[in-house]
């Protein structure tokens, strides 16, 4: 299965695509978290995207096709992928498309994730992340066993630059400015199928899996 998950930050792309991965045993692609790698790592694609994402703004495409394109040249994407926070904008969804046509393949499903704007940002002015493994934790939703430390890893938790209340509501005017031709692009391909992500994750979780059993007939729930 190829499938993408579209929704404004917060609604729990990250968190769904995870645990979507595990069960499905495929690759879980996060453009964001591949950003805060070269970031983090000091690159030069890092140095270039970092203003943008501390703005909460969109990384120029090029640089985050290139980064993509090569994520896509890795053998694990063979058997399937869940992408994550790609595409951002029309001109995206259609260079994955060439990108996968190349190799002969097309994407499945694509999960909108609807949230509310109140869910959102309580969700994210409290996200805790684990510096080593990447888990989400919330400060008072999923609250850490011990404070500041990863229940899986023991790894730091921190909060990330762009989880403020100022450049969510940023982040979010971005996401509306340009979901909307994406959401109809992917509805006249016949792919979009809408999850309400305001409940607990758990429960969004069972909705997507429901969905995609009824996709892939190998895929029993
Ligand atoms: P995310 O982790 O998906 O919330 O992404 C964090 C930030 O990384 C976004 O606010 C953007 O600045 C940048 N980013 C992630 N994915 C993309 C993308 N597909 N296109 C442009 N910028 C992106």
């Amino acid at each position: 299965m190829r499938i993408v998950l579209l929704g404004p930050p917060g609604a729990g792309k990250g968190t769904q695509a995870k645990q979507l991965a595990k069960r499905l045993d495929l690759p879980h692609i996060s453009t964001g978290d591949l950003l805060r790698q070269n970031v983090s790592g000091l690159t030069a694609l890092g140095k270039e995207a970092k203003d943008f994402m501390d703005k909460g703004l969109l990384v120029p495409d090029e640089l985050v096709i290139k980064m993509l394109s090569e994520r896509f040249n890795q053998q694990d994407v063979k058997k399937g992928f869940i992408l994550d926070g790609y595409p951002r904008n029309l001109n995206q969804a259609k260079v994955l498309d060439g990108i996968l046509k190349e190799k002969n393949m097309s994407i499945d499903l694509v999960f909108d994730l609807d949230c509310s704007e109140a869910v959102i940002i309580q969700r994210l002015s409290g996200r805790l992340v684990c510096r080593k493994c990447g888990a989400n934790f919330h400060k008072t939703n999923m609250p850490p066993k011990k404070s500041g430390v990863c229940d899986n890893c023991s790894g730091e938790l921190y909060q990330r630059a762009d989880d403020n209340v100022e450049t969510i509501k940023k982040r979010l005017l971005v996401y509306k400015d340009e979901v909307a031709a994406l959401i109809q692009y992917y509805q006249q391909h016949g792919l979009l199928q809408k999850v309400n992500a305001d409940g607990q994750a758990e429960i969004v979780l069972g909705e997507m899996i429901r969905v995609v059993g009824r996709k892939n007939d190998s895929f029993k729930v």
